[in-house]
């Protein structure tokens, strides 16, 4: 019995052994063992539960072990996603700031060849004034000769002669005229004045001007204004005058028979920027030998003349209505053509200008209008040039003034101070000292009356250059060749204000 007792204590504490070291064995991660079942008793069952769980332990760690062994792979390639994301980073990165030099270095050429440009703008400015002033002294000193001899000369033959050197040289000076003009306007160095006039003023007198070559061809020259064309506007008289010239003139120049009509209406689609803008339609038709078609966009060019022979027979520069297309913009409006070859053209252009209430002209026009006796006036004249100061002393004295003459500023200096003059007419390049300069030390009080009228008498003919001067203290502007209904004027105007200051 004590025998079968200790059989059986032996027997459960080797199966308690055995479980016990199955037990050890999973703990220790082997998850593939299983404890033999001999008899299905208590401890039979114990080690079934426990087997069962294993197994579900063993499940659940290999699910687990998936379960990590994907989001391992996952994680490696998120890093391998990042290192190629960082690599893609790395690449722009380097990308743009490539990009950002090449955009620098861009920006810097730019700014160079602004820069060039812009002093190759003043260089060409500063040779134009140059120019201007160098072709227009010599031919004030041709057109002033000439005029001195046409005076005494009465045989026809040299007056024919004559004659024909003073209509070059006046051909000339528009030529030079018109490349300065339209160099200014492309350098955008022109303004546009604002003052009131009449539209049927500007083209009657036009009209008027031109009549005489168009009545010597036997064309009938008319123009027409609509009744709703308003009676006073405000914008560049000057200018308007300079564009309907052009092209009346070009009406005129190339027509042989027929006539030549110019007719001023509201824009049709006239819708003005504002009510106190007037929207005008101007179109100019004649009779001529028309253009042809693919010549209608390209004649606004700079230069651009139809047909070789053109030039040779008609004269002109190909300027005139480039120059009038960048004015007519200016105005903002524009400017085109219709024609027929043989039929005639008609050409037609827009312009805003400013709606003016008053009747009245504006002051200092009315001078123009003063009888053109003048009484005579002191005038001292400063001149370098010996040929434009033989002329000027001429035409002056000729009109009954008494002129002293110097050649320098400080020479005008000296002599202001011991004699008063009515009238300073003062040559603005000179040596020693120029114009500009003694009229600053004029008005200073440096010399004499510092009120004494000063009018520069100069080559600098640009638009711009009359401002200059007024802006040193000059009271007006003759450029030379000196234009004597200019000069009449002119000298009207200094009589005037002296002999209303000093009616004695
Ligand atoms: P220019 O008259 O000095 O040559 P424009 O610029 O005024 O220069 O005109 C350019 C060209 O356009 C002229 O040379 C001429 O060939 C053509 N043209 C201009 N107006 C007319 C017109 N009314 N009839 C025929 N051709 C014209």
């Amino acid at each position: 019995m004590l025998a079968l007792s200790r059989f059986v204590i032996k027997n459960v504490i080797t199966r308690i052994e055995a479980l016990y070291q199955g037990m050890k064995t999973i703990s220790e991660g082997n998850f593939g063992h299983r404890i033999p079942i001999r008899r299905r008793d208590e401890i039979g069952r114990l080690a079934i539960s426990f087997n069962e769980m294993t197994s579900r332990l063993q499940s659940s760690y290999a699910t687990l072990h998936e379960e990590v062994l994907q989001r391992r792979q996952a994680e490696e390639n998120l890093r391998i996603l990042n290192t190629e994301l960082e690599d893609r980073v790395r690449a722009r990165t380097q990308d743009l700031a490539a990009a950002n030099q090449q955009l620098r270095m861009e920006i810097e050429e730019r700014r160079l060849a602004e820069t060039r440009v812009e002093a190759a703008n003043r260089a060409k400015s500063d040779f134009l004034a140059n120019m201007s002033h160098e072709i227009r002294t010599p031919m004030n000193g041709i057109l002033g000769m000439t005029e001195l001899i046409l005076l005494t000369t009465t045989e026809p033959k040299t007056r024919t002669h004559l004659g024909m050197i003073k209509q070059s040289g006046h051909a000339l000076l528009d030529i030079i005229n018109d490349i300065l003009d339209l160099s200014k306007i492309e350098a955008g160095k022109t303004e546009l004045e604002n003052q009131m006039f009449r539209p049927r003023d500007v083209v009657a007198s036009t009209v008027d001007l031109l009549g005489v070559t168009a009545r010597g061809k036997g064309l009938r020259l008319a123009f027409r204004l609509d009744d709703r064309v308003p009676k006073h506007t405000i914008g560049d008289e000057g200018r308007l005058r300079q564009i309907l010239t052009n092209i009346i003139g070009n009406a005129v120049k190339f027509t042989e028979q027929g006539s030549v009509e110019v007719s001023v209406t509201l824009a049709e689609n006239g819708s003005s920027p504002s009510p106190d803008t007037a929207h005008l339609l101007f179109s100019i038709r004649d009779t001529g030998i028309g253009i042809p078609g693919d010549k209608l966009e390209s004649i606004f060019e700079s230069f651009s003349q139809v047909g070789e022979s053109a030039h040779v027979k008609y004269g002109g520069t190909g300027l005139g209505l480039t120059i009038s297309k960048q004015l007519v913009e200016m105005m903002g409006g524009r400017i085109w053509v219709e024609s027929e070859p043989g039929a005639g053209s008609t050409f037609f252009f827009t312009v805003q200008l400013g709606l003016a209430h008053e009747q009245t002209k504006a002051p200092g026009t009315v001078l123009t209008a003063l009888a053109p006796s003048v009484s005579p006036l002191r005038i001292l004249l400063a001149e370098d040039d010996k040929i434009s100061r033989i002329y000027a002393i001429a035409i002056l004295e000729q009109r009954g003034h008494s002129v002293t003459a110097v050649g320098t500023g400080r020479k005008d200096l000296e002599v202001l101070k011991d004699e008063h003059f009515d009238l300073v007419l003062m040559d603005v390049r000179m040596p020693e000292m120029n114009g500009e300069e003694a009229t600053r030390r004029i008005r200073a009080g440096e010399a004499g009356d510092p009120q004494v009228p000063i009018v520069a008498l100069t080559a600098y003919a640009l638009k711009g250059d009359r401002e200059r001067f007024l802006d040193v203290g000059m009271d007006d502007y003759l450029s030379k060749p000196i234009n004597n209904d200019e000069l009449d004027h002119l000298l009207e105007r200094v009589a005037l204000r002296r002999d209303t200051a000093d009616p004695a």
